[in-house]
């Protein structure tokens, strides 16, 4: 509402990356508007959802960006990227290729923002825990080798993370910035 626009200290923009299908949308639609499409739709151009967090008495508006990712690289515009104080790669448990192409996208991401961007990688979809092909070791080591702040798995489907994923990527942004 307006009376929630008016009343924040800070906003952090915070961009979402990764391969297509992968739950960027949802997870923002989760964390935005509680809401999840059991339907793909693929994003078209660039969605926005802003919620309000607060951080050691302060509230941060958080404004979220999604974009449809693609297979080409560079996949993202950079306009896209500027003024990010955060972003989440996201990639699917359950499908190697997704996570293969973080390292793409992790160098897109730094390609064009500054060294102080937060970032966190995101393995979605840990409702299909029988399906996962990529193990939460692996993946946090990766995420340690390639100086990748945070980690975490969520679901979108079943909301598990999906709050703490942002507050956590929010809050760290907060703790670097004031
Ligand atoms: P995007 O292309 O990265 O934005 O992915 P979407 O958010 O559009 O999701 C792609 C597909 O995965 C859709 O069919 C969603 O319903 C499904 N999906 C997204 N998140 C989850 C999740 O956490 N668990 C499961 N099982 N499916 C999900």
């Amino acid at each position: 509402s307006f009376q929630a626009y008016e009343s924040y200290d800070y906003m952090f923009k915070v961009v979402m990356i990764g391969d297509s299908g992968v739950g960027k949308t949802n997870l923002l639609s989760r964390f935005s508007k509680n809401e999840f499409r059991l339907e793909y739709r693929a994003t078209i151009g660039v969605e926005f959802g802003n919620r309000s967090i607060n951080v050691d008495g302060k509230i941060i508006m958080a404004q979220i960006w999604d974009t449809a990712g693609n297979q080409r690289y560079p996949a993202i515009p950079s306009p896209y990227y500027r003024g990010a104080a955060g972003a989440l790669i996201v990639y699917d448990i359950t499908r190697p290729e997704t996570f293969k192409n973080v390292e793409k996208w992790l160098k897109e991401l730094r390609d064009v923002t500054d060294n102080d961007i937060v970032v966190m990688l995101v393995g979605n979809k840990t409702d299909q825990n029988n399906l996962r092909s990529i193990r939460t070791k692996d993946a946090k080591a990766f995420a340690h080798r390639k100086n990748i702040n945070l980690f975490m798995e969520t679901s979108a489907l079943n909301m598990s993370n999906v709050m703490n994923a942002f507050t956590k990527v929010v809050t760290q942004i907060k703790h670097m910035m004031c």
